[in-house]
């Protein structure tokens, strides 16, 4: 009787955890679906196949699907078009990938994270294939995804390589209360979400590849550092998104040599400031600090 209810308490409690662990981190693989649908409906008619695709992957998450690539029209061309024409390539893509693998990976860097930070990374993860407008990337209100049609996803390992860039994100967007819809506030999450995959690889990767520029890259901003300073005091304050755009995409660069997304160099160059002046745990103040303040207080 007493070792039955002793068995009965675990068991609740490991399905309390178990729940916990739901809430805090979800993921939605839709890609396996989505290679099954269109491998199956390949020479249906369109019609049929767009309510097939609509129905089973789109509608169920529909606000996803919409912050990513838009409306359901959109959704179904990309799905009836380059799906259908490109997918010999996307099943060789999937190939390459070990979805168990990945799987097991995130879950490790995830637990890491967890114990390196002290914060849980709360959020959902969509598996996906979609037009690759990127990698990885964040929808806001902690919301990722993995678009295994980029380029960049080509191999296992690639992917990996930037989840503690992306679990940064997701812990901050729960944590952190300030919020800061200037260019700073993307300059310091990106920054900071490059410094944290840094501290958690260590040497295995180069700064360039944590910042995701060529070495060539990131020597142009060592040597046009007063461009780049100059780029920041004018245009760090505003709110603007066309301006905000300009420190945050790839396809911006303020002249030829500099490689874009110049506000992920800026914002790790800020936060090394700081933890320079504040001493090597300060990294952690970032989670809780206006990012104005880790700006002012870092004096980059
Ligand atoms: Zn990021």
């Amino acid at each position: 009787m007493k070792l039955q209810s002793i068995f009965l308490v675990i068991l609740s409690v490991q399905i309390a955890a178990a729940q916990q662990q739901d809430q805090s981190l979800q993921i939605v693989d839709l890609s396996q679906m989505q290679l099954r649908l269109l491998n199956q409906h390949r020479n249906t008619d369109s019609a049929i196949r767009s309510k097939i695709f609509s129905d089973s992957i789109f509608k169920p998450h529909q606000k996803f699907w919409e912050g990513y690539i838009g409306p359901e029209p959109a959704f179904l061309s990309w799905m009836n078009r380059e799906g259908i024409t490109y997918l010999d390539f996307l099943n060789k893509r999937n190939q390459a990938i070990n979805g168990e693998e990945l799987l097991l990976q995130f879950n490790k860097v995830k637990q890491e994270m967890q114990k390196l930070t002290g914060y849980k990374p709360i959020g959902k993860w969509y598996i996906i294939f979609c037009h690759g407008a990127t990698n990885l990337g964040s929808l806001g209100s902690g919301e990722m995804l993995i678009d295994l049609s980029h380029e960049d996803n080509s191999t296992m390992e690639n992917i990996i390589s930037y989840f503690p860039h992306e679990l940064t994100h997701q812990i901050m967007s729960s944590i952190n209360k300030n919020k800061d819809s200037t260019a700073l506030g993307t300059i310091i999450g990106e920054g900071f979400a490059v410094y944290m995959n840094q501290l958690y690889w260590g040497k295995k990767y180069s700064l360039a590849q944590n910042l995701g520029y060529t070495e060539q890259e990131l020597e142009q901003c060592k040597a046009q550092h007063e461009i780049v300073n100059r780029f920041l005091k004018e245009n760090g304050y505003s709110a603007k998104d066309t301006t905000i755009n300009k420190f945050r995409a790839r396809y911006y660069k303020i002249n030829a040599q500099l490689p874009g997304a110049i506000g992920y160099y800026i914002g790790y160059k800020i936060i090394s400031a700081y933890v320079k002046k504040y001493g090597e745990d300060s990294w952690k103040d970032v989670f809780l600090k206006s990012p104005e303040e880790i700006y002012k207080l870092s004096t980059f």
